[in-house]
């Protein structure tokens, strides 16, 4: 479970700061000014992961660098082509002839993505963070796939390649100890094979054997068995940030964020100057709540608005919401 946010309002800077619930842990979408952020929650960021490195997706590095120095924290983060090498250049910056004798290790884990590869690097401030590579491995559109969530990537035409992410926990399948005691069954290793079935969706009459302690056994439908269980969390997120209109993009959109409880998509533009939109390979409002329709997504927050709408916000989000609704309903774009 988590609470996803914008970092700034959004006329500003993009960035998406995602807390999970029930554990210190955060992740961000884009790093743009993060003053807004309190160090205690730049402390908690593990996972960053970067659509480009326009300077108003990426200018909250220095930020970032500055509080984490000097604390004991590993964070990955992710971009697309040529990243390493702006890491490098912000790191290149500074002197770092004191931080190799700090206590704490400070570390950074940068992973390059192209169509086809991802390259990985690492920066630890206890080698004055100079480069040590790390491995590569093939790009097959999941970043990083863990016990808790995993996050798939794609790459969107804005004039240069920009990476979209979906975050997906992973569900959790609970045992309800009542349910499982009312029906007389015993706990033990079996449940986890009834809980593996139902995370991967088996059909109910797949048996499921049931051991007992004392070596007795049955074997009862995975449809008998659901009541025990219960599902949470899943949940999914989606960063849309930036991209022109064109069918390759939409489709690429749409797939990536299928189902998202929220989706996060820019929309820099009012439709009635598409033109702009076009000619700046950005979104309007009413193409990102169509797109955020068309994934069927629950919830839409739009960002990076143009700040010639200052004042006039409002008009950009309710284009999007109108057009979501619509797309939501079935209706495609007049
Ligand atoms: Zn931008």
């Amino acid at each position: 479970m988590f609470n996803a946010w914008l970092i700034n309002d959004p006329s500003s800077d993009p960035g998406v700061y995602v807390k999970f619930k029930y554990r210190s842990e955060a992740a961000l979408f884009d790093l743009g000014e993060i003053y807004r952020l309190q160090p205690r929650q730049i402390l908690r960021v593990k996972h960053i992961f970067i659509s480009h490195t326009h300077m108003d997706h990426f200018i909250g590095f220095d930020h970032l660098l500055r509080i984490c120095l000097g604390r004991n924290m590993h964070i990955s983060l992710f971009g697309p082509p040529g990243f390493r090498k702006n890491v490098e250049g912000k790191l290149a910056a500074y002197t770092w002839n004191l931080v190799r004798s700090y206590t704490n290790d400070f570390s950074l884990r940068v992973t390059e993505v192209s169509e086809t590869q991802m390259t990985t690097t690492h920066y630890s401030c206890h080698s004055g963070f100079r480069p040590e590579p790390g491995i590569t491995g093939r790009f097959n559109g999941i970043l990083t796939d863990n016990n808790n969530f995993t996050v798939n990537a794609a790459f969107l035409d804005h004039k240069i390649p920009v990476l979209a992410f979906a975050l997906k926990e992973q569900k959790h399948v609970n045992i309800m100890k009542n349910v499982l005691e009312d029906m007389d069954l015993p706990r033990g290793d079996w449940l986890v094979s009834l809980k593996d079935a139902v995370r991967r969706g088996d059909p109910d009459d797949v048996p499921i054997r049931v051991r007992w302690k004392g070596g007795e056994e049955k074997t009862v439908p995975l449809g008998e068995l659901k009541k025990i269980t219960r599902i949470t969390g899943g949940q999914k997120i989606s960063y849309i940030a930036d991209a022109v209109y064109s069918s390759d993009n939409a489709q690429k959109i749409v797939t990536l964020t299928k189902n998202s409880d929220i989706i996060f998509i820019e929309a820099p533009f009012l439709e009635e100057d598409l033109e702009t939109a076009t000619e700046k390979y950005h979104l309007t409002a009413r193409q990102a709540g169509y797109l955020a329709g068309m994934a069927g997504a629950k919830h839409i927050r739009i960002f990076h608005l143009s700040p010639k709408y200052k004042g006039l916000e409002y008009l950009l989000e309710n284009e999007a919401l109108e057009a979501f609704r619509s797309s939501l309903s079935g209706n495609s774009p007049a």
